[in-house]
C-alpha cells in the first residue's frame, strides 16, 4: 500500500453527474490503497441482472433514466454492504442523490461504524457529459467504463480484465442522457450545499485529464482530510 493512503480519510463519497468520472476517481484512490469503490449504481445494475424483487423495483426508473426512489436504493445499498470489507478504505459512488437520502447514508454508516469524512464533487458542463456518455462504454461483467478519448481499452470494444465484449448503457443514449442531466442537476445541488454546510465538501473541477485530476484529488485529500 502507498505511503499516502495513510493519509486518505477512510470513508469518502464521490459524486458527480454522469459521467463527471465520479466512478474512476474512486478506482484510483481505492487501487492502490486496498479500498473498496462501492457504487449504487453498480449495486442496482447487479440486483437488476439477477432480477431479484428489489432489482425489479428499480427496473422502470433506471430505463427511463430516473432516480430510483429513496427507499429502494437504500435497501439495495444495506443489502449489499455487508459483503464488503469493513477494515478497508470506504469510497461510495453516486449513493447520495437527494437530501431525503443523507440520514438514511449516515444512519447506514453508522451501523458499520462509520462516519463520512469528505465528500467529492466532480464538476462538469452539460457538454462535456454528453460528450462523455454518448461515447462510453462498459463490461457487463465487471462494470468498469472505458471511453475512446479519456479511457481506452487495450482491444478495441474488449474489457481489459475479462475480455468481456463492451457494451453501452441503456441509460447512456442519448435522449436518456439528457434526462439524467436535468433530473440529477436539480436534485443534487442542495445535497452539496449541507455537505458544504458540514465543513466536508471538497469541489473538484472534472475537466481536466484523468491523471491531472487524480492528482488534485489525492493533494487535496490528504491536505485537508
Ligand atoms: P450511476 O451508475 O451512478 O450513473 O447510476 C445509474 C442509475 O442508478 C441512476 O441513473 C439511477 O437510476 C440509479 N441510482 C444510483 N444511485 C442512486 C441513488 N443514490 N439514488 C437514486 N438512484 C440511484
Amino acid at each position: 500500500m502507498k505511503a499516502i493512503c495513510k493519509k486518505i480519510p477512510r470513508t469518502l463519497l464521490f459524486l458527480g453527474l454522469a459521467g463527471s468520472g465520479k466512478s474512476t476517481q474512486a478506482d484510483l484512490i481505492c487501487n492502490p490503497c486496498e479500498g473498496e469503490n462501492i457504487s449504487t449504481g453498480d449495486l442496482a445494475r447487479n440486483e437488476r441482472k439477477n432480477k431479484t424483487k428489489l432489482g425489479k423495483m428499480a427496473d422502470k426508473y433506471m430505463e427511463k433514466g430516473l432516480l430510483i426512489p429513496d427507499k429502494v436504493i437504500h435497501k439495495i445499498l444495506r443489502a449489499q454492504l455487508t459483503k464488503f470489507n469493513r477494515k478497508k478504505l470506504w469510497a461510495f459512488t453516486g449513493t447520495v442523490r437527494t437530501t431525503n437520502q443523507i440520514p438514511m447514508f449516515d444512519e447506514t454508516l453508522a451501523v458499520f461504524n462509520r462516519e463520512l469524512d469528505k465528500v467529492v464533487f466532480l464538476e462538469l458542463t452539460d457538454e462535456s457529459i454528453i460528450n462523455r456518455l454518448s461515447k462510453r462504454r462498459f463490461c457487463p461483467k465487471c462494470n468498469t467504463n472505458y471511453h475512446p478519448d479519456y479511457k481506452k481499452s487495450k482491444k478495441d470494444g474488449i474489457c481489459d480484465k475479462d475480455e468481456e465484449k463492451l457494451i453501452q448503457r441503456e441509460d447512456d443514449k442519448p435522449d436518456i442522457i439528457r434526462t439524467r442531466i436535468e433530473v440529477e442537476r436539480k436534485v443534487i445541488e442542495p445535497v452539496l450545499s449541507e455537505y458544504e454546510r458540514r465543513g466536508i465538501l471538497l469541489r473538484i473541477n472534472g475537466e481536466p485529464s484523468i491523471e491531472e485530476i487524480h492528482k488534485v484529488l489525492v493533494k487535496r485529500l490528504a491536505d485537508e482530510g
